[in-house]
């Protein structure tokens, strides 16, 4: 007589499970891979440092020069590591009235071309911010500085750390053998509003881009330490609402009770749209708001969030709501109202006792999936329409939208979200942070709209990196183990 039925099965099973294993089925060790990174990291560090001193400022012409030799030396480095690249011609930048510049190239690279792997295509950016010490640096901004375990220097988190990173991992895995193809789009143009990528992506749609499989933006932080993968982000919906009384600016001595003033009725406007709580009065905002489902729930418990990091960064003495998961709510899956300045108003110290003629008042609605941005532009004209005529002043009130930015979210248990889970588990042992971004991330929604491919943001950033400000950093940690996250992904991918 054999062994029972049941152990039997327990054998089988056990069997069937060391064969699925993705361990067995992995043709790389990430081990050997995260030896090797670790051997590299003095190269890594030096490398970021000698793309930190060119100043890339995609917003200055007269650094145009340096964010051109930026994509150079990114090329240069591509080919080195065994790339092809296609340095994409994307046309002049009028800079001002009949100035006009040529556009910095966009990269198009590929590392590997096996029509039996799959293409991961991989966005990054190479200019930066400005930065100057005298805005308040403890360090020259392109002399990269390591103290204390982060490296500070203008882009060492946006975005050149997060695309060395990833170069970093793509010769490393390549190394073992690359079990995907991989494609880069890298442009300088970011920071001022990425011109003439969509085009080229449109153009690109049927050549470059035909193969792809998915594809990952390089460019965004964590919520906390620990990593996080991004999958949406709030659209924009931006109004300017304008109120004209008389022709010229008044005198309150000589006016002031005798007539309509616009500022009045423009601050009884802006006091209609949303409640102390943050609630939007506009009729039928939120209808089309996609309902917070259990699983949805659920991803908010675990995340590593603190309210009273919060509350000490902003220095404010409440915040809207009380817990955790509330906040992130509010600030990633409902929409939110915010109102900017008032144009044509006195706002100079002392006391000008000015009537301002006529006013424009700039709020904007950040949007959430499934709200689109023409019903909410109408449903926000309506209403102040109304509101303004329940008033009854003499004077034009006027709204318009002048920004119509879409939010975006993708299928987070589709391949590419699993395989990038399970790489964070293999090089952190902690399951990921699945967040959102409460602002707005236009080439996610473009690259999805455009190639109707999945799309995932998996940066390395820390939460408290200051992209935009002074003293940009990121830290060693984050750089290294990011290093080993991208690479680690990269072997995932086949996998799922
Ligand atoms: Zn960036």
């Amino acid at each position: 007589m054999g062994p029972p039925f049941h152990i039997t099965m327990l054998f089988i099973l056990s069997l069937l499970s060391l064969l699925s294993d993705p361990v067995f089925l992995t043709p790389i060790q990430n081990d050997a891979v995260f030896h090797y990174i670790n051997d590299q990291q003095n190269e890594y560090i030096q490398r970021l440092k000698n793309w930190v001193a060119i100043e890339s400022d995609s917003s200055d012409p007269s650094k145009r020069d340096q964010v051109n030799q930026m994509m150079e030396i990114t090329k240069d480095y591509i080919l080195n590591i065994g790339g092809e690249v296609e340095m994409a011609k994307i046309g002049e930048q009028e800079y001002s009235p009949g100035v006009k510049l040529p556009l910095p190239p966009v990269i198009l690279a590929q590392i590997g071309n096996d029509k039996d792997k799959p293409t991961v295509c991989f966005y990054g950016h190479m200019d930066v911010q400005p930065a100057k010490k005298d805005d308040g640096w403890k360090t020259e901004p392109y002399t990269l500085q390591e103290t204390n375990g982060n490296l500070f220097g203008r882009g060492t988190s946006d975005d050149k750390g997060q695309v060395l990173a990833l170069l970093h991992a793509v010769e490393s895995v390549k190394k073992f053998g690359l079990p995907v193809n991989v494609k880069l789009v890298i442009e300088g143009m970011e920071e001022v509003g990425s011109q003439g990528l969509e085009k080229l992506v449109e153009d690109k749609k049927d050549t470059f881009f035909s193969d792809v499989d998915y594809i990952v933006v390089t460019d965004t932080p964590w919520l906390s330490t620990k990593p996080g993968i991004t999958y949406g982000a709030r659209g924009n919906c931006y109004f300017m609402l304008e109120v004209e009384g008389a022709k010229r600016d008044l005198h309150s001595g000589g006016f002031g009770g005798t007539v309509y003033e616009a500022m009045s009725d423009l601050i009884y406007l802006l006091g209609q749209l949303v409640d102390v709580k943050g609630k939007i009065l506009i009729p039928g905002v939120y209808d089309d708001v996609v309902p917070l489902t259990e699983q949805e729930k659920e991803l908010y418990k675990n995340l590593e969030f603190s309210l009273d990091d919060m509350q000490a960064d902003t220095g404010v003495k409440q915040l809207l709501h009380d817990t955790k998961a509330k906040i992130l709510m509010h600030r990633w899956r409902y929409p939110s109202l915010s109102i900017h300045g008032i144009e044509g108003a006195f706002s100079g110290s002392g006391t000008k006792t000015v009537i301002p003629a006529k006013v424009i008042a700039k709020f904007s609605i950040r949007q959430v999936p499934n709200m689109n941005p023409s019903l909410i532009e109408k449903q926000v004209t309506d209403y102040l329409e109304n509101k303004f005529s329940e008033r009854n002043s003499p004077n034009k009130m006027k709204v318009s939208m002048v920004i119509g930015a879409q939010p975006w979210i993708a299928d987070m248990n589709g391949p590419l979200y699993v395989a990038a889970r399970n790489a964070v588990t293999k090089v952190f042992n902690t399951d990921a942070d699945m967040i959102r971004a409460g602002g707005t991330i236009p080439i996610a929604k473009r690259f999805e709209e455009i190639l109707g491919k999945p799309v995932m943001l998996l940066g390395i950033g820390g939460s408290d990196d200051a992209p935009h400000g002074q003293n940009e950093k990121i830290s060693k940690y984050n750089y290294i183990e990011g290093t080993k996250l991208y690479a680690s992904f990269l072997q995932e991918i086949p996998l799922v």
